[in-house]
């Protein structure tokens, strides 16, 4: 069955005109299909210039037997149209499927995830009536590249990775944004007081952007006091934007602070090619009931509207929409005792945006996009100077199921040489041995580094030599990190209590 399908009769109809941009557009699962039905109304009714190819993602083409969820015919839609309008999908249990919303991000570069976190107060009850946050997160680095091994009986490994140019392209992009939606400040959050390598080069790039846009403030803060900030006083940030993981984190407890998680639109935005989708996912224990918010998925496609040049469009949906939701017709999620006047389904919310189309909120504030409004935000990075790099080191893993490092120590002295010498042991990063504490708990799985005596440089040969005579003690290495000088300056973290 091919993936791509006809746009069916009851459907979307697109405005047959030549000014209609070609985008892709899934119905997801759950609540998807009803939402995204809610959405297209909406935007055929305002006038949408879009000629639509229908994909079909999640839960049916996993069953089909497409571990990843998508198939081949969906992937040269998603090329050619470059645009994607997806609803939420349901990501089946279990370890041989892989998210999908994962893989097409990185799959096609959606490398800046933009969820703006808007408080509608009072019309929407909350506690934070200036929120006004929007978080760009960085989208296919940190742990998200799924990379993880269990290394021994008792340890299992996800591999963080962070670069130079993935940190500079979200800084940058976080800035381009503040300079174009006219904000004010942007916030970096990360915790490189312990990840000094991998947060402490996020933290650093940051600085370096910000340097580049004196006119927009800039600041840093630890994410672990930021997000406590950010669940109390929202109203103190302004962008924010920060590595994959705390992002993924943040957006959700910012959007849940506007008042429902219904509510958020998101854009993933790559270079020549963007994906809008609302934030929550596909909420199954409310699927067919025609209860579901299309807010957060209809917020996506004004943000896809602007993004392909039909602000005047976008305007007219979010003002009709802030106008619905400001006249009291809300769905079950965002119901209040003072400010809903009638409690409607997903459809019915729907026709009521449509009968809104050309008025403005009165109370909340209408939104202005005209020409201005930023399109696709172009960013470029500049090329990576290599550095000189001398390698002084290597720290190997071993799995060692004896809990006594003075043996594992002893073991690894009688195999040092000249070349490369045994100078520490750690477990789960806390040294161990020379003169460790017998209170540190052990596992089974130990960092041992080897060092060249003052930093001469090693070759691979003689790690390879060291390898070869750690095996042959009968000791199992797992894996090794080489230990480098980058312009003299030391690649690797020492141990805990080195
Ligand atoms: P969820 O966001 O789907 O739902 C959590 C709860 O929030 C729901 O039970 C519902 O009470 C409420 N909710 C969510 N959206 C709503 C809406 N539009 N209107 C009213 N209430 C709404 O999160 P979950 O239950 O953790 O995930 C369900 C499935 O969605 C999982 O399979 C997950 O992998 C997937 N998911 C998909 C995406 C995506 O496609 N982008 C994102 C997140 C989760």
């Amino acid at each position: 069955m091919s993936s791509i399908s006809p746009v069916l009769e009851n459907e979307f109809k697109p405005l047959s005109s030549p000014e209609a941009t070609p985008i892709s557009v899934a119905y997801g699962d759950g609540i998807g299909p009803e939402i995204m039905k809610a959405t297209l109304e909406i935007l055929e009714a305002a006038g949408a210039q879009l000629d639509i190819e229908k994909i079909d993602i999640g839960a049916q083409v996993y069953e089909q037997g497409h571990s990843s969820g998508i198939a081949s015919e969906a992937w040269d839609s998603l090329r050619r149209t470059k645009v994607f309008l997806k609803s939420p999908i349901t990501t089946p249990q279990g370890g041989e499927y892989k998210s999908l919303n994962v893989t097409v991000r990185k799959t096609l570069g959606l490398f800046a995830n933009v969820r703006p976190c808007v408080s509608y107060h009072p019309v929407v009850e909350n506690l934070h009536p200036t929120m006004d946050v929007v978080i760009v997160r960085e989208n296919e680095e940190d742990t998200y590249g799924g990379i993880e091994h269990q290394q021994t009986d008792e340890v299992a490994q996800c591999l963080k990775l962070i670069t130079r140019p993935g940190s500079e392209r979200i800084c940058r992009y976080a800035f381009e944004y503040a300079v174009a939606n006219n904000r004010k400040k942007v916030t970096c959050m990360t915790k490189d007081n312990i990840m000094k390598l991998t947060d402490g080069l996020f933290h650093k790039v940051f600085e370096e952007v910000a340097a580049e846009y004196p006119q927009i403030e800039s600041e840093h803060w630890i994410i672990d006091i930021a997000a406590a900030k950010l669940a109390t006083a929202p109203e103190e940030f302004d962008v924010i934007v920060t590595p994959n993981l705390y992002g993924d984190i943040l957006s959700d407890i910012a959007i849940q602070l506007t008042g429902s998680v219904g509510m958020g639109g998101s854009a993933n935005i790559g270079d020549g090619i963007a994906m809008f989708e609302a934030i929550h996912g596909s909420a199954p224990p409310i699927a067919g009931q025609n209860i579901a918010n299309p807010s957060g998925l209809l917020n996506a496609a004004v943000m896809m509207l602007v993004h392909i040049g039909q602000p005047a469009i976008a305007e007219k949906i979010q003002n009709a929409w802030l106008k619905t939701i400001e006249d009291g017709i809300h769905t079950e999620d965002i119901v209040s005792e003072k400010q809903t006047k009638q409690t409607v389904g997903t459809q019915e919310f729907a026709a009521a945006v449509i009968e809104r189309l050309g008025q403005k909120p009165e109370g909340l504030k209408a939104v202005e996009y005209n020409s201005d409004s930023h399109g696709e935000l172009k960013v470029t990075i500049k090329p990576t100077v290599p550095a000189v790099k001398t390698m002084v080191g290597v720290d190997v893993f071993v799995h060692w199921h004896e809990v006594k490092p003075d043996d594992l120590g002893a073991a690894l002295e009688s195999i040092s040489n000249d070349d490369l010498s045994i100078k520490m042991i750690t477990n789960r990063g806390v040294k161990v041995w020379p003169n460790g504490f017998p209170e540190t708990f052990c596992t089974d799985h130990w960092r041992c580094r080897f060092k060249s005596s003052d930093d001469q440089p090693i070759s691979h040969q003689q790690i390879i030599d060291l390898l070869s005579r750690i095996s042959a003690a009968g000791i199992d290495f797992i894996k090794t990190e080489h230990l480098c000088l980058f312009d003299g300056k030391p690649g690797y973290s020492l141990g805990q209590g080195e």
